[in-house]
């Protein structure tokens, strides 16, 4: 700043990192950022911004960003640098080639949650509509899959219901799975200002507050901040927990029978109500596999059926299980019964991990699913895409990640495009996604860096960072804001250009002369898009979906009032199983993973940042009585092996753990923590289990 002296002109975008979607105005100099502030009348931030978004995006100039598109014969052979054209009409075909060798689906695609909506939009309709098979999958499969699932069954949509602004009007807090401070900051700090109470908190008593996770996160105790309950539970028991807080609900006469008869399905509610009352889902019977006192998880359960206003806030920490979806519509089935949903201060809320992981979702990226979660085996819908796009759609379910893997390994499947996701660092049990990489005989990587990924790719074509974008991304809240670029795209072309170029080079033209074009197409053919436009969007600053004629100008800040989306809420029995993960003689721990507060996800971006002075290295954190039995003191080079892999890391020794429990971040390629995650995934969608490993630790070297 002080080099660059006085701005001269500013651009308001959003932030590129998490799901709150912070508002940002680039504060320029010529061509030059001069700053980032964050926006006042930005509706998710209000003005605040944290570490990441206000000071983490020199990545977008680093030196490492890739400039000219590169394609090669073989994974072996040196990178060569080409033209656009070149590149394309190479990668083109390579995708021809194998689909006339190996089949219409020996193909697919992998879109992006760091994306605009109207990029995804464009790759799940270049595998749909050019490639001719619905094998596209997003990122968000490895996170919020669940989430789509769970809430989808029992409300009928898939996504949070409330604004941030809401937990201003809550009494009672339960976060599960999810560490808001480090990993949704300015959501972190908004909570955290509700649990103080006072004059933060606009005169009112502190909202009580329930965390329900393996580690002692900065919520369960910090200056001025203390839960009220804290149950540490072992990794992988969620939805022993969540039944157990039902059952107290249902036995102690605690159900909001009121809500229940106005808004819930009777016949499921009726079976969900005997289910829960079983003994065996007693919070007594759950005690010794879930660690977790009894009579902690029966005050828990009151404080949250009193309320008056009981929220819930959730994250990765719920989803990444085999029982993943399991817990997810337990959390919907407690919020059910207590009538927390459908007005201020309630809710079922996701903490969406990436920035656009919710706009991924909704712009169709899953295999079964067309843009606005309609199946793609809905002959209507379908037929409306048929007509839009020119084309008669497959009406069958394509591949999943993990099943394009699997595939590539027997080899049924040759040929991938991967916009902006790097799945060998990303995705769990390295060893396997490397192996059906190599299986491939054209890997398209659109990347910004030469990242992991790269290694098994025939075809490299530049992406663009958020500075370099225009378009839209969709936040935790369901809200649509503009991203506006701040510089041109340093490769010459934006990610939706690439995209239509290779569409036009496997022989189906796009004709899009801007992203607001691509949202007009989005909208006509998406009802809960129907009235989203950039011209609503300049003028209100932002809008939620779901935004058309049946909704406010600005759409909806809350979902689910007076009936759910599905009609009535759906009750669903969630039967407790054990993840196959369990502790044995040679794996007697259990790692669970996370994120920190100034890195973020494999650390493409941050660790090219000052950030990276904050956090150098991933860390193992264990406890002290662990340590102490294998000799480990802090700051130890320590191994940790699981049935899948083994790496090396510093170890950090901490009572935020409890002793049984290792955890550990996945920053860095150095320390590969995905080599050490195994291929359990969730039973619904096939989302990893990233937080339940067995795992082995042992002292390497001093430091
Ligand atoms: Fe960006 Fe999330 Fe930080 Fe906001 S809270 S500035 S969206 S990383």
């Amino acid at each position: 700043v002080i080099a660059l002296g006085q701005p001269e002109h500013s651009v308001i975008t959003t932030c590129a990192y998490c799901g709150v979607g912070c508002g940002f105005k680039a504060e320029m100099k010529g061509s030059q950022i001069v700053r980032m502030v964050p926006w006042k009348d930005g509706r998710a931030n209000e003005g605040h911004a944290c570490i990441k978004g206000r000071f983490a995006w020199g990545y977008a100039t680093h030196k490492d960003r890739i400039t000219a598109p590169m394609i090669r014969e073989r994974i072996t052979d040196p990178w060569r640098t080409v033209s656009w054209d070149e590149a394309l009409r190479f990668a083109a075909s390579r995708l021809k080639d194998i689909q006339a060798t190996y089949g219409r689906t020996a193909v697919g695609g992998i879109t992006s949650s760091r994306c605009t909506n109207e990029e995804t939009y464009l790759v799940q309709k270049l595998v749909r509509a050019a490639l001719g098979t619905n094998n596209v999958d997003t990122c968000a499969r490895v996170c919020h899959s669940p989430t789509g699932y769970g809430l989808g069954q029992t409300f009928g949509t898939s996504a949070g219901t409330q604004t941030f602004k809401s937990v201003e009007s809550t009494d009672v807090v339960l976060v599960i799975g999810a560490n808001p401070t480090d990993a949704h900051p300015v959501f972190g700090s908004r909570l955290k200002r509700r649990l103080r109470g006072g004059k933060t908190a606009g005169g009112q008593p502190r909202a009580g507050l329930i965390v329900i996770d393996p580690r002692r996160i900065d919520l369960v105790e910090s200056p001025h901040i203390r839960a009220d309950h804290h149950l540490q539970l072992r990794p992988g028991t969620n939805v022993a927990v969540l039944t157990a807080l039902a059952h107290v609900v249902v036995t102690e006469g605690r159900v909001n029978e009121d809500f229940v008869v106005q808004r819930c399905d009777e016949k499921s509610f009726a079976d969900w109500r005997a289910f829960v009352a079983r003994p065996e889902n007693s919070p007594e019977a759950f005690e010794a596999v879930t660690g977790v006192p009894a009579a902690e998880v029966r005050a828990a359960a009151r404080l949250f059926a009193q309320g008056p206003n009981s929220a819930i806030y959730y994250g990765l920490g719920v989803t990444e299980h085999a029982q993943g979806s399991t817990a997810v519509i337990a959390i919907a089935n407690l919020a059910m019964a207590c009538g927390m949903i459908g007005r201020e201060g309630v809710g079922v809320n996701p903490l969406r991990g990436q920035n656009n992981v919710q706009g991924s979702c909704d712009m169709g990226s899953f295999p079964h699913e067309l843009p606005g979660y309609r199946h793609i085996s809905d002959t209507t819908v379908r037929s409306q895409f048929d007509a839009a796009w020119g084309v008669t759609l497959d009406p069958e379910p394509g591949l999943r990640i993990p099943n394009m893997f699997d595939a590539a390994l027997a080899g049924r499947f040759k040929g991938l495009y991967c916009q902006g996701e790097d799945i060998v660092q990303s995705d769990p049990d390295t060893h396997h996604v490397a192996a059906a990489l190599q299986a491939l005989d054209c890997l398209i990587v659109q990347d910004i860096f030469l990242n992991e990924t790269a290694r098994y790719a025939h075809v490299l074509l530049p992406g663009s960072s958020f500075l370099e974008k225009d378009g839209t991304f969709t936040n935790a809240e369901r809200r649509i804001s503009r991203v506006r670029q701040v510089m041109p795209p340093l490769a010459g072309l934006a990610d939706w250009q690439v995209t239509a170029k290779l569409s036009e080079a496997l022989g189906y033209p796009m004709d899009y002369a801007s992203p607001e074009e691509i949202m007009a197409e989005i909208a006509a053919l998406t009802p809960s898009f129907a009235g989203v436009s950039y011209a609503k969007i300049e003028r209100l600053g932002s809008v939620q979906w779901p935004c058309n004629d049946s909704t406010d100008e600005a759409g909806t800040a809350l979902m689910h009032q007076g009936r759910f989306v599905r009609g009535r809420g759906r009750f669903f029995n969630t039967q407790y199983v054990a993840s196959d993960e369990k502790i044995t003689p040679r794996f007697p721990l259990l790692l669970t993973t996370g994120r920190t507060l100034t890195q973020y996800n494999v650390g493409a971006q941050t660790r090219r940042t000052d950030n990276s002075q904050w956090f150098e290295e991933d860390l193992l954190d264990m406890h002290p009585h662990d340590a102490q039995e294998r000799g480990i003191a802090d700051g130890d080079r320590v191994s940790l092996a699981s049935r899948a892999g083994e790496t090396v890391l510093r170890a950090r020794v901490t009572e935020r753990m409890a002793p049984g429990v290792v955890w550990t971040t996945f920053h860095f390629p150095e320390s590969a923590a995905n080599v050490i995650t195994t291929d359990s995934a969730d039973w619904a969608t096939s989302c990893p289990e990233y937080k339940v490993t067995a795992v082995q630790v042992a002292r390497v070297m001093a430091p």
